[in-house]
């Protein structure tokens, strides 16, 4: 609310210096007089104030000279339109811009920019990448503009290959020269985008068995980001493949060092590990040794049912409750309830329904970046688009 609050005033004042601007700047041979545009100008300004802005901000660029004083607020209701979805409008706005010869040429290719955004925001990713491309190569001030805008069209589309060539563009090179020197959180970022790319890339190669170039994608994304979860799981994917089961639990035990909160998103490949090569019991204390360390939820619930088959159902469920009391969460709670003997009586049904429910509404993930929340791992946040920002949630609902 009050972004938008801000954001309207802004515009405002932009307008009314437009008004100002084009009205001492306006050419004396035009047809109609004075009195007839100021009346045009607040029959717009009436309507930004009210429900139709889109044909307020038409009125008033209708009005508005085109010059390099009123440029800043034909780019500022150009934007004002594209961010209320009139894409139309906004287009309209910058075509406009364009075709005025009398605009210098840097200003040229900061309109091209802004139509670029105009095309991203329709979906007409062809036109925005032409115009793109023409901004890196003939403008230094918006290079850096552009090519971000271009790798997220190809990050859009998929198109690994391309939106890893962009990426390396935007890395000085000074960072590969001297790759001691700390990079900066806009360079980290591109760094971290790479590293999710050629992930991308691993992930189809692994399903087609192509084990050899899927290592070496994920050897790539660990060199651009060492601390990239994902990276781990895929690398630990392929270890398995490979029947190596010890090299791919080091890379689980790594993530588990590095970032206790992923647990949850180990555990099945940990499984696999032990399980599929025969070593149930290795399982079981391995199990037990990071439940205890992580208090990981999923962890202690599996460490349970390995109890509960390879020992008993009575050292499953003191386990079980000896953790509940520690750290109680909803999934913990469950497990004791299932654990339990049937005749637990009604009022113990009633709570296992309340707490399935709440099992079932709860969200299991949440980006640390924007909040977003959900119940599937995106390693691309829907919501804010980085990468690597989401985590699965801890505490009494998650694990
Ligand atoms: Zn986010």
């Amino acid at each position: 609310m009050g972004v938008e609050l801000i954001q309207f005033l802004l515009v405002l004042a932009a307008v009314a210096s437009g008004w100002l601007l084009g009205y001492f700047y306006r050419p004396k041979k035009r047809s109609h007089s004075s009195d007839d545009n100021a009346s045009s100008y607040y029959k717009g300004l009436n309507y930004l104030l009210g429900e139709q802005a889109g044909a307020a901000v038409m009125t008033v660029i209708n009005e508005l000279p085109v010059n390099i004083e009123t440029l800043p607020t034909h780019l500022a209701l150009g934007n004002l339109m594209r961010s209320k979805g009139e894409v139309d409008g906004a287009i309209r706005i910058h075509q406009n811009l364009l075709s005025r010869p009398s605009l210098p040429k840097e200003k040229l290719y900061q309109v091209n920019l802004e139509l670029a955004r105009d095309y991203i925001s329709a979906g007409l990713f062809d036109r925005a990448e032409r115009l793109l491309r023409d901004v890196v190569d003939e403008s230094p001030q918006y290079r850096s503009d552009a090519l971000e805008h271009l790798q997220g069209i190809y990050q859009s589309e998929k198109e690994w290959d391309q939106a890893i060539a962009v990426a390396l563009l935007r890395l000085p090179q000074r960072r590969w020269l001297k790759k001691s020197a700390a990079p900066t959180a806009a360079e980290r970022a591109v760094e971290c985008s790479l590293s999710h790319y050629h992930c991308e890339k691993a992930q189809p190669l692994l399903a087609a068995h192509d084990i050899k170039s899927a290592s070496k994608e994920l050897q790539m994304a660990r060199s651009y980001d060492n601390d990239n979860v994902r990276a781990y799981l895929l690398l630990a994917k392929v270890a398995i493949t490979q029947k190596k089961p010890q090299q791919a639990l080091e890379l689980l035990h790594s993530v588990i060092e590095r970032q206790p909160a992923f647990a949850k998103e180990v555990l099945p490949l940990f499984r696999e590990a032990f399980v599929d090569f025969g070593n149930r019991a290795g399982y079981l204390d391995a199990l037990k040794r990071i439940a205890e360390k992580v208090s990981s939820t999923a962890f202690i619930t599996e460490c349970a049912l390995q109890l509960a088959e390879q020992a008993s159902s009575e050292s499953a469920l003191s386990y079980l409750y000896d953790a509940a009391r520690k750290r109680p969460t909803i999934v913990l709670l469950l497990s004791v309830l299932d654990q339990q003997d049937s005749d637990v009586g009604q009022s113990a049904v009633l709570v296992t329904q309340l707490l399935d429910q709440l099992k079932a509404e709860r969200p299991i993930y949440r980006c640390r970046h924007c909040g977003f929340s959900g119940q599937k791992l995106h390693w691309l946040c829907p919501s804010c688009e980085q990468w690597g920002t989401i985590a699965p949630i801890r505490g009494i609902q998650g694990d």
